[in-house]
């Protein structure tokens, strides 16, 4: 409680009244965090362009017992991402990747791994934009990974036989990966390619992952895309609010 200083990332911000602002903000030190920032519509503001979505910042706000909104203080910039919405593309990944942090992440509950997922994602896309899709589904398995959701993929999850290099696995109805012989060949297959392009992301940098994504082969892709969508709606019990079908029908496509 009191007056706390931390490094923060800008998800969105709401305009309160005609002179404030609420902002949502990843915090280092305490996760999702709402604030309203009294002044920061004015054209003079003291906030500037510290606000901007996906902006990192440090951030100072003031808490109080059982306020839900915090007081924001100040905002001073440490890197702003906000120059990579030129495009329609890159804001319909903007507006994904910020939708899923909010979802995914409990208000108020401190999560380090998970505001270093996001900002290395933010700085990998900064660096690799024409590879935007391929560090998307890096963050989406990660995502799913800090959050306990992503399935064991080296091992069948009944008879905890590890799978062999070229060995075909399926997905049960809890999205877990059974071998042939437990799941009787039933379920969605997840194939050997699948496995290992799902491992990479949590063996690689988003970087390196990203510059591997053309080798992998397109049914390695769909059916990574399609496991991460399953997983991602099973964990939401709902489809994001900002999926992909949303960024289809607004004309925003998919990059490749
Ligand atoms: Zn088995």
């Amino acid at each position: 409680m009191g007056l706390v200083e931390t490094e923060a990332i800008v998800l969105r911000t709401y305009n309160l009244s005609e002179a404030d602002k609420i902002v949502v903000c990843l915090t280092h030190c305490c996760g999702i965090i709402r604030g309203v920032a009294n002044g920061a519509r004015r054209l003079k503001s003291r906030f500037g362009a510290a606000l901007e979505p996906f902006t990192v910042v440090t951030l100072d706000y003031f808490e109080k017992d059982g306020r839900e909104l915090v007081s924001i203080k100040q905002a001073e910039i440490q890197r702003s991402y906000f120059s990579l919405t030129q495009t329609a593309e890159m804001v319909g990944w903007m507006a994904y990747l910020s939708e899923l942090i909010m979802d995914f992440a409990p208000p108020h509950e401190p999560n380090k791994n998970l505001f270093r997922l996001v900002s290395g994602t933010l700085e990998a896309v900064a660096q690799n934009q024409h590879r935007a899709t391929a560090i998307k589904r890096y963050f989406e398995v990660w995502l799913l990974k800090l959050s306990g959701f992503m399935p064991e993929t080296r091992a069948c999850t009944s008879c905890r036989k590890h799978f062999d290099a070229t060995e075909k696995s399926y997905t049960n109805a809890e999205n877990k990966l059974q071998c042939s012989a437990c799941s009787n060949a039933v379920g969605v297959v997840l194939s050997a390619c699948t496995r290992t392009l799902l491992r990479a992301v949590l063996t690689r940098s988003p970087q390196e992952f990203a510059h591997q994504w053309p080798d992998f082969e397109e049914e390695a892709r769909t059916e990574a895309v399609s496991l991460t969508g399953r997983l991602i709606e099973s964990a939401l019990e709902r489809s994001p609010r900002v999926s992909e079908d949303f960024l289809a029908h607004t004309g925003v496509h998919t990059l490749t």
